[in-house]
């Protein structure tokens, strides 16, 4: 298997065979991302996909997960993504789930019923990274979507029946948009009513557009304090039913993790305790993405 440059998952996909069908991130434009700064967005070919996938037959036994890498694997058009999962369903007939990362402007570019064949061809888990529900605050970090086209993409792998994970951030809106990150956020939940939300907590990664701005003053971070204040906010406004909401992530300075709603007010109870000092923040170094 040949792996180009470093090679990033989500946390819950630690055991899955991980395979790249496209390098670097097609948008590559986020002020907070450097993940994929270092690659040239490209498409691999179905030979070397397909190489890659019989040469993880002969290694592995039994594969039960696999994930499309790298940044937006839906990205590739429906003859591609076809063509990888139906190999997949040959080559891995015990693989029980298929997942990628997925941009709401790929998502927008195929039909319902384009997003309905890749659930029965086996994509059974779609990662989004919304970062905020605010569209002052989406279009000050280059995301590429607004809040509407954002909500409109989640809908449609809902009514895929492919299940759909987002991360926010709390702290990307700065001291100066904290509330409308939280408030606009839990709006765009309450919207797309995601299965999973994953909270991280900004951190700010050397040579971004936005260390630039931490550097001048133009941003500011928030102290955990305001974090806590933040998450607060989204989660007292966030209200749907069996969603698992996360906040353990290694970003983050304390760990939280419920079912929203039905938790809300347990998570809000351990948050005004977290507030009045009786419990402590994680430290900067322990910190990381
Ligand atoms: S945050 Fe996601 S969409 Fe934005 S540049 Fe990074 S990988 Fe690409």
């Amino acid at each position: 298997m040949d792996y180009e440059g470093i090679v990033y998952r989500p946390p819950s996909e630690a055991g899955s065979f991980i395979i790249q069908v496209i390098i670097g991130c097609a948008h590559n434009r986020c002020t907070f991302c450097d993940m994929y700064k270092k690659k040239k967005f490209r498409m691999r070919s179905m030979e070397e996909i397909y190489a890659d996938l019989k040469e993880a037959r002969e290694v592995y036994g039994h594969v039960d997960r696999i994930f499309l890498a790298d940044g937006d694997a839906l990205v590739l058009p429906m003859d591609k993504l076809r063509g990888i999962l139906l190999k997949i369903k040959s080559l891995f007939p015990e693989c029980s789930r298929i997942s990628s990362y997925a941009a709401s402007g790929d998502v927008l570019a195929k039909s319902q019923d384009n997003m309905s064949e890749l659930k029965t061809l086996g994509l059974k888990m779609l990662y989004m990274g919304v970062e905020s529900g605010s569209d002052e605050i989406l279009k000050k970090i280059k995301k590429g979507a607004d809040s509407r086209q954002i909500i409109e993409a989640g809908k449609k792998i809902r009514n895929s029946g492919i299940k759909l994970s987002t991360t926010f951030i709390s702290g990307i809106g700065g001291k100066k948009n904290w509330e409308q990150n939280a408030v606009e956020s839990a709006k765009v939940i309450n919207s797309m009513k995601p299965d999973y939300v994953g909270l991280l907590t900004l951190m700010v990664e050397d040579g971004t557009e936005l260390s630039k701005d931490v550097e001048s003053g133009k941003f500011e971070l928030l102290n955990p304090r305001e974090v806590m204040l933040e998450t607060r906010e989204l989660i007292k406004d966030i209200d749907i039913d069996n969603c698992i909401f996360r906040s353990n992530h290694a970003s983050n300075y304390v760990a939280l993790g419920g079912t929203l709603s039905q938790d809300r007010q347990k998570l809000l109870d351990i948050i005004d305790k977290i507030l009045k000092g009786n419990y402590g923040y994680k430290s900067e170094e322990f910190r990381m993405l």
